[in-house]
């Protein structure tokens, strides 16, 4: 009855070291992989029999983090054991992935009313409905649970937030735009939620009723992005509550039972967490989360 969840890819959007980036945990990483860990864009997957894995998000990275993990290879020519995939939000790091899957395989797309709206008005993702049975799409909605795999894992969408990424123009967002998850299983309870824009209370309410919390971890500090490059965003004006300070994510979740297994995802390479010598990570740890690599798994 176990639960299989693994971690292929712990980065926000850009990786580890991004392409175009020369800050300090980008630096590291490409001059001391041993230290500061290279990483691939957020990707998590799970399975309760071995047999039927469900991604959650299709990063951009998918082609090498399905290589890298051998229970996703195929058992046969031109099959996957990839059984679904629930989208949490339309952004192009959560979706690019699909993409790279347009190899004429059946697929099961998982998501949103706003999230398929948006993907659907792309051309490129005509490329996975050549063929018919190519593509199926199964629409869930916030607070509607509803099951995966044998024996079933429960999802139920939580709302993080209501807005469709900049490239969907005029399109309404709305409801379910941006979600986590709540997942259950064999009676606990797991929380997946890459991108949190602000942890509401309703929110802190399933975190702490949680076995195990996923929490976005992409940014230390709320001016880290200008503080690398002028003219960039705020973390909260980009949908991401910073981890530090007294209005944090680190502070409100201090509230949460102790043993709760807490895992930060999606960090971005300016965060200085990604240094294990930096105070910031030593800081991280004290208040009981794990800063998981790629590969890491529940
Ligand atoms: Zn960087």
């Amino acid at each position: 009855l176990t639960l299989q969840f693994h971690l292929l890819g712990t980065a926000a959007g850009g990786g580890l070291p991004q392409w175009n980036c020369l800050c300090r945990q980008c630096d590291l990483a490409r001059r001391e992989p041993l230290r500061v860990y290279p990483r691939t864009q957020q990707q998590a997957c799970f399975s309760t029999d071995g047999e039927h894995w469900f991604l959650l998000g299709a990063s951009p990275d998918l082609r090498q983090q399905l290589a890298s993990f051998p229970p996703l290879w195929p058992r046969a020519v031109r099959t996957t054991l990839i059984a679904g995939i629930v989208l949490l939000s339309a952004d192009l790091d959560g979706v690019l992935g699909l993409l790279l899957l347009r190899e004429f395989t059946p697929l099961t797309i998982y998501s949103t009313a706003p999230v398929r709206r948006a993907l659907l008005a792309n051309p490129f993702f005509a490329m996975l409905t050549r063929v018919p049975g190519q593509l199926t799409w199964v629409e869930i909605t916030p607070g509607v649970a509803f099951t995966l795999g044998e024996p079933p894992v429960t999802l139920t969408p939580l709302p993080l937030g209501d807005q469709l990424p900049f490239y969907a123009g005029s399109l309404d967002g709305g409801a379910g735009a941006s979600i986590g998850l709540l997942l259950e299983h064999d009676g606990r309870k797991l929380v997946y939620t890459p991108g949190v824009p602000h942890v509401s209370s309703s929110l802190l309410e399933h975190y702490a009723q949680a076995d195990a919390v996923f929490v976005d971890g992409s940014f230390w500090s709320d001016s880290e992005l200008s503080g690398t490059h002028s003219g960039t965003p705020q973390a909260r004006a980009i949908g991401h509550q910073p981890l530090s300070g007294p209005d944090g994510t680190l502070a409100a979740l201090g509230t949460l039972p102790a043993s709760t297994v807490r895992i930060l995802v999606h960090i971005n390479n300016t965060n200085p967490i990604l240094d294990p010598d930096s105070p910031e990570h030593a800081q991280a740890l004290a208040a009981g989360w794990q800063i998981p690599r790629d590969g890491w798994q529940l």
